[in-house]
């Protein structure tokens, strides 16, 4: 039988109903997405190391024969070592695997082997050197093919019950069925003019490299063939981004009136300080947005505290003295309460009329609402989800403020721009995205970074405490009251969980009874009803509560510069990005400010490395970056919610050089108006495919 890149896996031979559905647990449906899974690494199994020839310290690859196998099992350890003794023509060589009970009974002597791993000198017989949990791969009876020995071999992540070798026959055969007839989807100008190598001789060589290929560079991913299977992934992504934001910018949308001397003298009577020089680039890049004819889609990225608000604001200026509505929506109520507070501040003092629309309201106050946004009296609306709800009409929206976009998903974003003809669309985001996921996610969308703070901030000084030395905190939170401070203590109740919440209500009557008597505490939770929670915050703001307990709802949006310590506990529970957002909530006033995490200090290396990265730096860039790093971009965001996408050879991390090439061909490509029919077509093919596997993907 023939087979195309589209054949499923279940007709390949040696591939079952129950391998195909083991594979298809890795989104392997087809032929294609087989040869998509790439090895993780690579064996040279040229030439193999002689037993006699081993040097304690090294990395060796040996073939050999099983002389002996045994399951040492120790009293009272729960973990028993499987022993190997291997011989090849030149020695014997001892192998010793740690937690090795799943081995018996699984090696017999004469049985031939390849072993990959280091070679240690043996800790309590030092004239005997041993190979310490290497990679083994048992030979058939048949002994090796020509896939498995005498070349570079792919080294393939096992998918359950099929192994490497098992992957590595499948993926060897259909290559040699497909032969060279593997289509290539990328332009051939291109291909010519970077110089790539065309997809089938690049996914041969990806997995079966030729000899003269560097080992080296293979295992670092920076093989021309590998390079090229990347780049045509984040090609293809670009290219999409590239082609959904030029059909964008050909949606009519309207074009505001920036440069005239009322929208001038409007912006001016707004700004309560000088705006920094990162405010004002940002503004211009957003007023050419709204001059323009398209509507504007522009996420604006700036740490916490860096001053997005007023920028909003201005924007919203803009668009109000051109007859327009302005909504503003924001993730949590107790964050559209702030907005909305900052917004009759600055915009109300210049005659604006601000509104609010919370889920919380009382009906006829919401009645009252609803009725001041269909008749345009409120020029600016803001609003949480309920403002996507189906009975608020705007009677003339020009721009959709999204804050915190990361809490929505895309589908919201749409939901809002619905809700008019083509409304210009800011997206604000506290959350340090680094550029290379930026680029992924949002590629759709015009970028603004505010990179400068607002001058006057006091430093926060940021340190690590274990729960032994709480009493030392709590007499340093106190002497900060005394100095006049405010202060936070925030708890861990991340899904606002009532088992969570228990106990920082409980730890809340502790510090308010026990070791804050005389200090006036007060508690702040997503539970508590609208108005308890406006009574809080006001309070705290007035200054009136000292020390608010809270959870993280305050992550978003809190801003009283006058509270300069956070106490953070059980600080190991959370994430780092989140960790950074709850830090920005103080640093907000002139006063040098303090934050304390109290967390075990012996926690396991990822979560020790979270504190430190605190403790070090308050940069939101470089705090991006290693949550990247610690996370992994899949869970950066929660892939599926937020549609990044699911890269099959990329990293994100390790090639960003080729993200940024991909990004720059395919949004010069699809610029050019001669090639938009084609390139369209291209994708859309390209979609098809992919959809065809999700339907294969439901049936199977
Ligand atoms: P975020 O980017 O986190 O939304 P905000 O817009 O809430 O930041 O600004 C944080 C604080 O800094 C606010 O109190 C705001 O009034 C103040 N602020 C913003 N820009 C400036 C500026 N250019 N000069 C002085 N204070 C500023
Ligand atoms: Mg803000």
């Amino acid at each position: 039988m023939s087979i195309s890149l589209l054949t499923e896996v279940k007709y390949l031979k040696g591939v079952g109903p129950r391998r195909a559905e083991t594979l298809a647990r890795r989104a392997i449906f087809t032929v294609e997405d087989l040869l998509y899974y790439l090895p993780f690494r690579y064996e040279d199994r040229i030439q193999f190391t002689p037993i006699a020839a081993i040097q304690p310290g090294n990395v060796y690859t040996v073939q050999a024969e099983v002389a002996d196998g045994t399951l040492l099992r120790f009293r009272g350890r729960s973990d028993a070592v499987y022993h190997l003794l291997a011989r090849d023509a030149t020695g014997a060589l001892h192998v010793k695997f740690f937690h090795g009970a799943y081995l018996e009974g699984r090696f017999h002597p004469g049985q031939r082997i390849i072993l990959h791993g280091k070679v240690e000198i043996d800790r309590f017989r030092p004239a005997r050197i041993e190979m310490v949990n290497p990679q083994c791969e048992q030979l058939g009876a048949s002994g090796a093919d020509s896939t498995e020995v005498g070349r570079i071999v792919p080294i393939y992540e096992s998918i359950g019950s099929v192994t490497p070798r098992v992957l590595r026959r499948l993926i060897g055969s259909a290559l040699e069925q497909l032969g060279e007839e593997i289509p290539d989807p990328l332009p051939a100008d291109l291909i010519r003019r970077l110089g790539l190598p065309p997809r089938g001789p690049a996914l041969h060589a990806a997995h079966f490299p030729p000899s003269n290929e560097k080992i080296d560079r293979l295992n670092q991913f920076q093989a021309d063939v590998q390079r090229r299977l990347i780049f045509e992934e984040f090609f293809f992504f670009q290219l999409g981004l590239a082609l959904r934001r030029r059909r964008q910018q050909a949606e009519p949308g309207i074009a505001f009136r920036v440069r005239d001397d009322r929208v001038r003298e409007a912006l001016k009577r707004v700004l309560p300080f000088k705006p920094t020089a990162a405010q004002k680039r940002v503004l211009a890049e957003i007023a050419a947005d709204l001059e323009k004819t398209s509507p504007m889609n522009r996420l604006l990225q700036g740490d916490v505290g860096s001053g997005k608000t007023i920028v909003a604001l201005q924007a919203a200026v803009i668009v109000i003295e051109n007859g327009y509505q302005v909504a503003i929506m924001a993730p949590t109520e107790i964050l559209a309460v702030q907005h909305f507070l900052a917004a009759r501040r600055i915009l109300g003092r210049a005659g604006y009329a601000a509104e609010i629309l919370v889920s919380g309201m009382k009906p006829a106050a919401r009645r009252a609402a609803i009725e001041r946004i269909g008749s345009g009296e409120a020029q600016l609306v803001v609003g949480t989800h309920a403002l996507l709800e189906d009975p608020v009409v705007f009677r003339k929206l020009g721009l959709a403020i999204i804050d915190e976009q990361h809490r929505f998903g895309v589908l919201q974003r749409k939901q809002l721009r619905e809700k008019a003809v083509s409304p210009d669309v800011l997206v604000m985001t506290a959350t340090p995205i680094p550029r290379t996921l930026a680029l992924t996610l949002y590629g759709d969308l015009e970028f603004s970074v505010i990179d400068e703070m607002p001058p006057g901030r006091g430093r926060v000084k940021t340190v690590w405490r274990s729960e032994e030395n709480l009493a030392g905190v709590w007499e340093f939170v106190r002497a900060q009251i005394g100095a006049g401070r405010q202060a936070y203590v925030v708890y861990p109740v991340v899904e606002e969980s009532k088992r969570e919440l228990k106990a920082a209500i409980a730890q809340y009557e502790r510090l308010s009874k026990e070791v804050f008597p005389r200090e006036r505490v007060g508690l702040l939770h997503g539970r508590l009803p609208s108005e308890e929670k406006d009574r809080v915050m006001n309070e705290f703001r007035a200054g009136q509560i000292q020390i608010l307990v809270a959870t993280t709802v305050i992550e978003v949006g809190v801003d009283v510069p006058n509270a300069t310590v956070m106490v953070i506990e059980h600080a190991e529970r959370f994430g780092l990005a989140q960790l950074h957002q709850l830090r920005g909530r103080i640093g907000r006033g002139r006063e040098e400010s303090y934050c304390v995490l109290v967390a075990p200090k012996n926690l396991s290396g990822e979560g020790s490395e979270r504190l430190e990265t605190l403790v070090r730096t308050s940069d939101g860039a470089l705090i991006a970056d290693a949550d990247l790093k610690l996370r992994g971009p899949g869970e950066f965001f929660g892939t599926a919610q937020h549609g990044a996408p699911a890269l099959r050879v990329a990293s994100l991390l390790r090639d960003h050089d080729l993200l940024d090439l991909a990004r720059r061909e395919a949004f010069a490509m699809a610029a050019d108006d001669g090639r938009q029919g084609e390139l369209e077509r291209l994708l859309a093919s390209l979609d098809a495919h992919w959809e065809r596997r999700y339907e294969l993907a439901k049936v199977g």
